[in-house]
């Protein structure tokens, strides 16, 4: 369909990248840079650097990223660590997979996300860790939460998945805590061609043990001082990314550009509610998330119009089949449970054009007319 406004457009970004990225891709092969090596070192540099962040370990995906922070934190078995019910899994499986225990706090309503005014009751003598979620590309409170967790004694780390440069008082998203965690998912605002993740971090000894951790355990061939796993970044992902990684200040200030249109051309629509950027920061708008009533009906009348949306997410964590053992109830998660059936993720992407914005917003507003 000509007129078709996909979710992601990553046909589009390519097109203008496409020299750059296949230059990069073609000399990965003819060196057989496959595993490791110069790209990827290249990549953590440049990101480092970018980031403003003295340790990056790249990994396999951000799910292990997650993993990886906290097994080199020696969270196990007994320990509790702290997320937001609404999150993607990878913030809450991989707690459970260092044989910790995941509990979680509500959003809070106006900024839909980790709600810090909840944390400090959350927080037992079990607890070792929050993960805090900028979710959407909005920043957390991470202030008073990284205030909470020290005031505890427990570490903050940071899940960066959708939030690659977010800032709170000009400081980026994942520079808080003891640790930032970032997917470099294709869909993400850096993506690779495939599965890609890193972990950030200014302390030197925690980085080593997080290397060697996603190393089999070992930081020299055959030395495993450690059982680990094999958590990877492959040198065509990582070349892949090393391009991207120049032009993400303008697809970010793009992606903000198209969320200011948004806000524009969806004001004073009854039936919906805009996303409010915290004060203080910048929002990256990995999503352009809006809460809307009689939300399956507009879907499909979007839809029909050629228009794709998504959800994030359905259905709040502590509430999925996964976490029955909890008993957990959606009472105890009100405004997670209480915006599960509302949230819509309208289309966003860099090259997405207002005339397209202008298009989604009619049809939005042609629906609460009726
Ligand atoms: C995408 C995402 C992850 C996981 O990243 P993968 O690279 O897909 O493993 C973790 N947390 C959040 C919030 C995400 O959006």
């Amino acid at each position: 369909m000509s007129n078709h406004i996909p979710f992601v457009d990553l046909k589009a970004q390519y097109q203008g990248i496409r020299e750059e990225i296949d230059a990069a891709v073609s000399a990965v092969i003819s060196e057989t840079a496959f595993i490791g090596g110069k790209y990827v070192k290249q990549f953590e540099e440049g990101f480092a650097a970018a980031y403003g962040v003295s340790h990056v370990v790249s990994c396999a995906n951000g799910t292990d990223s997650l993993y990886i922070i906290m097994k080199a934190l020696g969270i196990g078995p007994g320990d509790e660590v702290i997320t937001v019910a609404n999150s993607w899994i990878s913030s809450s499986e991989t707690i459970s997979q260092t044989g910790a225990r995941p509990a979680f706090v509500d959003i809070d309503p106006v900024y839909w996300s980790m709600d810090e005014n909840l944390l400090e009751a959350a927080i037992n003598p079990a607890t070792k860790a929050v993960i805090a979620v900028h979710l959407q590309g909005q920043m957390v409170h991470i202030e008073r939460i990284a205030e909470i967790c020290a005031a505890k004694g427990i570490h903050l780390i940071e899940d960066c998945a959708q939030s690659h440069f977010s800032t709170f008082k000009g400081k980026k998203a994942g520079l808080f805590g003891v640790a930032g965690s970032f997917s470099f998912y294709p869909g993400k605002n850096l993506g690779a061609y495939g599965d890609a993740g890193a972990l950030i971090t200014n302390d030197g000894a925690l980085a080593e043990r997080c290397r060697m951790f996603a190393n089999h355990g070992a930081l020299v061939k055959h030395q495993h001082k450690i059982e680990g796993i094999n958590s990877r970044l492959d040198g065509i992902q990582a070349a892949v990314l090393s391009v991207k990684l120049k032009y993400i200040a303008n697809w970010t200030a793009q992606r903000q550009a198209a969320a200011a249109w948004y806000n524009e051309a969806l004001a004073g629509i009854d039936g919906i509610v805009l996303p409010v950027v915290r004060p203080e920061t910048e929002h990256t708008f990995h999503l352009y998330m809006i809460r809307a009533q009689r939300r399956e009906a507009l879907m499909e009348h979007l839809r029909n119009e050629g228009i794709d949306t998504a959800i994030h997410y359905p259905t709040p964590l502590p509430l999925m089949e996964a976490y029955q053992y909890l008993g957990k109830t959606a009472a105890d998660f009100p405004v997670s449970a209480g915006m599960m059936n509302e949230i819509l993720s309208l289309p966003m992407y860099p090259e997405l054009s207002r005339e397209a914005i202008a298009r989604v917003a009619a049809a939005i507003r042609s629906f609460y007319a009726n």
